[in-house]
This record gives structure tokens, sequence and C-alpha cells, in this order.
């Protein structure tokens, strides 16, 4: 039985910024509020990372996505260091997309003109939604206002593609609200994409803890279905295509760096608890800061690895691949793992299509509709 597998070198990469101004109900990510002194040390920790990780890259670089976090918390110049960073190590393809998140409350026009002189040609906007009310119960520093000046802001300083995330299933979010937050948000031509997620209550964070204390009322899944499909119908209207389960873009604005990630294509991560794919070894960097810091520049920052084996990186192929609308192909497949999908899987493709969750068309599986809506029972079939 074959055992060896071929994946598609990193061609992008990923810094993680973990400093934020102050922590949302909702939020499960690597962040917290930073000294200056803490950040200083962190993106000369950072530097040093990066530089020897590209010791033996040669080829450039399609994608960069500086992330967080509130990477629009540092200082222009500390930003400016991180991007010479991996420029000087890795190099860009001149169409390279290099993105940076900006949260609305850190996103000044000032700001704003000198990121898109250091090179970065794309920003990630945290709206979440439109409605103050709804800002307030997610925790977020913001207003709806603030976060249309920040896209106003953005346009003005030269950046035409940008990506706003949206979030649906919200306590008190209504229907309507969800209408009226992506009918404002396409009506602006910068808004090239949409990164929209359900909510999903994480323990640890505060409306984990609500939710405990059963004080956390969500939308029955009913609404919270319909709020999907309004999605899909409302950004359809507005000539957004769904290229991928959560993410919806207008033609020829799909994001290229997460197209990385359902590939099953190598990545570079940097940074506190950042995740990397090289040479098929996943890993994910210590989540302790301490550490962090204090690891010898010279070393490799401490973290957990794993090394994928045949089966586990056939069934991520699959389980990530399918997560696009334009779903698998058996030809990559083969070319990847030197056998058919088809032969691998035989019950369980003939299963779910059966079940009408994947439809095969030639060589291409894909989810159905009722597929994208029952997505894990999918998933799990190739896992
Ligand atoms: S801005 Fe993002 S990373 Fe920061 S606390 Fe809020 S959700 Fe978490």
């Amino acid at each position: 039985m074959k055992t060896e597998f071929m994946i598609r070198p990193a061609r992008c990469a990923y810094v993680h910024i973990p400093f934020c101004r102050s922590k949302c109900a909702y939020c499960a990510f690597r962040s917290f509020p930073a000294e200056v002194d803490i950040k200083e040390k962190y993106i000369t920790r950072l530097e040093k990372e990066i530089r020897s990780a590209g010791r033996n890259h040669s080829v450039p670089l399609k994608s960069l996505y500086l992330g967080g976090g509130t990477p629009s918390e540092l200082d222009t110049s500390q930003i400016g260091r991180i991007y010479a960073a991996v420029d000087e190590t890795f190099g860009f393809l001149p169409e390279a997309e290099r993105t940076i998140e900006v949260n609305p409350f850190s996103g000044s026009r000032q700001k704003l003109e000198a990121l898109r002189s250091l090179g970065f040609n794309r920003l990630s906007v945290g709206v979440q939604s439109l409605s103050d009310p709804l800002l307030r119960t997610l925790g977020r520093p913001h207003s709806a206002r603030q976060a249309l000046e920040t896209l106003e802001a953005a346009r003005n300083a030269g950046f035409s593609n940008i990506s706003a995330d949206l979030m649906f299933g919200l306590p008190g979010q209504t229907p309507e609200d969800l209408t009226d937050s992506i009918d404002r948000l396409v009506s602006l031509p910068q808004i090239t994409h949409i990164s929209a997620y359900s909510l999903s209550v994480e323990p640890g964070t505060r409306f984990g803890r609500l939710q405990k204390e059963g004080k956390l009322v969500l939308p029955d899944e009913d609404t919270e279905r319909h709020m999907q499909y309004l999605l899909n119908d409302r950004l359809a209207q507005a000539g957004f295509v769904q290229y991928e389960i959560s993410n919806y873009a207008r033609p020829g604005f799909e994001a290229v760096h997460n197209g990385a990630y359902w590939d099953l294509t190598g990545y570079y991560g940097f940074g506190l608890s950042a995740s990397s794919f090289t040479d098929g070894v996943r890993k994910t960097n210590t989540f302790d800061m301490t550490e962090y810091l204090d690891s010898p520049a010279d070393a490799a920052v401490p973290g957990e690895s794993h090394s994928l084996d045949f089966d586990e990186a056939a069934g991520d192929f699959m389980f990530l691949g399918l997560r696009r609308c334009a779903g698998v192909d058996d030809r990559q497949f083969q070319k990847m793992f030197g056998s058919s999908f088809f032969e691998r899987w035989p019950d369980q493709i003939d299963s779910l299509r059966d079940r009408g969750l994947l439809v095969r068309e030639g060589t291409v599986l894909k989810l159905t509709e009722l597929g994208k809506d029952l997505a894990n029972q999918v998933f799990v079939e190739f896992v």
C-alpha cells in the first residue's frame, strides 16, 4: 500500500500579533493588552523567527497575512519591521496578496496610508455588525459609525480590496439586523470580500461563562439557518459569489491566503500560537508569551509538532477541500496521493450522495446546499 504523498511547498505566510485593546465577549484567540516593552521584545523575537525560517526558501511568496489579535495596534514602524523581515527573507511575487487585519478602533487615516505605503494591498476589517447594540453585546470597543469611517478612510488611503468580517446567530440579533449590516457593507465598492461566521460559544470566554449560567439567549436553530440563507441571497444579489462555506467575494477577489489551508498546501506561521505546515509537519508555536520571548533566537520556537501520515493527509485533503464550493478534484488527489478518492472511500461517497449531501460532477465532488448546512456530517466520513 502507498504511504508517500506530495504536499505542495509553502508559498504563504501568516504572522500572529497577539495584542488587543480589550477582550471581546466571544473571543477565544490568544490575545491580550500589552505593555510597550513587551511589544518591542515580541517584534524582535518575531523578526528572528521569520529570518531563520526563510534561510532555505528560494521562491517568492504568494501571500502574507498579518492577523491577530489586532495588528493595527502596533506602531507603523513595528509593522514595517515585520513586513521588511518577510520581504527581505522570502520576497513577494509582484501580484502577491498582502493583507493586514485592522480593527475600527485602531485604523486612523494616517495609519492606513502608512500601511498602504509599506506594501499592504488588502485589508481585513473586523466589522462584525453595523448595529450598535449588538456591538456592545459582543464587547467590541467601537461603534458602527467608527467601522464605516474606517472603511471610508481605507478607501481614501488607496485600499480597493477590503474584506469585512460579519457575525450572525448573535444574542438578540434579528434577521433584519443582519440584512441591514449586509446591505450597508455591500453598497461600498471597496468591500470585495465578506467572511461570515455564525457565533460559536467557546469555553473560557465571557459568552461561555454566561451560557453556563443560563444567561445567554441565542437565536434558535431555525432562525440561525434563516440568517445563513439570508446571507447567501443578499450577497448573491449584490454580485458576491460564495466560494467557501463562510466566504464570499466579488469575482476575482477570492482570498489567496486561505486557499493554502483549504488546498492542503504548505504555509508558514510565525509568532505566538501560530500554526505552520511545512514538509508535511503541522506545528503550533507555544501559547506561552514568556516561553516565546525567552526561546533562543538561533533555535526553533518551542511548540507542538505532528508529522501527518498518509491517512491523515488524505482525510485532510477531503475535509478541507470540501469547504470550497468548487469541491475536490480526484485528478489532484491522484497527483498527491497516487490513488483515486472514489476508490478509497466508495461506500462513504455513495452514501453521502444518496443522502443528498454530496454531488459528483465528472472527477469533482462538491457539497450540495444541504451538504453545506450539514457539513460536519460529511467531513466526519473522511477523517
Ligand atoms: S479584536 Fe479580535 S482578537 Fe481582539 S479580543 Fe476581539 S475578537 Fe479577540
